[in-house]
């Protein structure tokens, strides 16, 4: 047994270890010498590396599946929710709205030549800039989660990244929706992922729209008729396989054979 710190050992028990961090941590010991020399005792230890899931992905692909429910799905199991339902976020747009209102009040009162200036704070010029403030505050908060989240994209440096096509006008069916697209910012998500990836030379594939990622069975390749949106778990009726909607898409985008590449 081998810890961070600490090796155990036969009739020894734990020995505290010189050197921290330099077996690894989730390896198998086969055999184990020990020895002795100018007065220093040296472990020496034979290991089985079992590779963990992350390690075997990495210098492989990943397929990354972009969307409003979780802000992007990845195949190798990373998953960046959507920045919009955080707290943070909430409460900015909140005091912005409170702003925006209060900003208005203050033009119909000029309108209707009432006094607006009894209170300290009440020009219109300061709630001006407090509104713009405040857009300004949600619009870097929501740039720099995209920035955060491409720089783990390509952190574990993979081959390729696959993504969809954006189809934002497909998306757009009503306000609401809209509105939520535009809060993700998929356009400028894409032009930082270019840019990363030009930098570390990995290679960005671009799917088609018609490519029916989130119908395929990423594990044996059965396409379902329907699927609707409500659905958030894809279980395939021919293998019989239970994933998660996204993760699938993220899966079948990886694997995807046509494709553009933009880098
Ligand atoms: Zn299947």
């Amino acid at each position: 047994m081998v810890e961070r710190h600490r090796i155990k050992m036969p009739t020894l028990g734990w020995v505290r270890l010189k050197e921290k961090g330099y077996i690894p941590v989730n390896a198998t010991v086969r055999s184990g010498t020990v020895s002795q020399k100018a007065g220093r005792y040296f472990v020496s230890v034979l290991i089985d590396v079992q590779e963990s899931y992350e390690q075997a992905e990495r210098g492989d692909g990943i397929g990354i599946d972009v969307g409003i429910k979780d802000f992007v799905s990845a195949s190798d199991g990373q998953v960046f929710g959507n920045i919009n339902k955080t707290s943070a976020i909430k409460r900015t747009e909140k005091r912005l709205k409170r702003a925006q209102r209060a900003l208005s009040r203050k033009y119909e009162q000029r309108k209707r030549g009432e006094k607006s200036a009894t209170y300290r704070g009440s020009n219109i010029r300061k709630a001006v800039l407090r509104v713009q403030t405040l857009h300004m505050r949600l619009a870097n908060m929501r740039s720099a989660y995209r920035s955060y989240v491409v720089s783990l994209l390509v952190k574990t440096k993979p081959a390729f990244i696959t993504l969809e096509k954006l189809n934002v006008k497909g998306m757009v069916k009503n306000r609401h929706v809209a509105r939520a697209v535009s809060n993700q910012g998929f356009y400028d998500f894409k032009l930082k992922l270019l840019s990363a990836c030009k930098k570390y030379g990995i290679e960005v594939r671009e799917v088609g729209m018609f490519y029916p990622s989130s119908k395929l069975c990423s594990c044996c390749g059965h396409k379902k008729v329907q699927l609707s949106l409500k659905e958030r778990t894809f279980t395939c009726e021919n293998c019989g396989i239970s994933l998660d909607r996204d993760f699938n898409a993220s899966l079948n985008l990886k694997q995807a054979t046509e494709y553009t590449v933009l880098t």
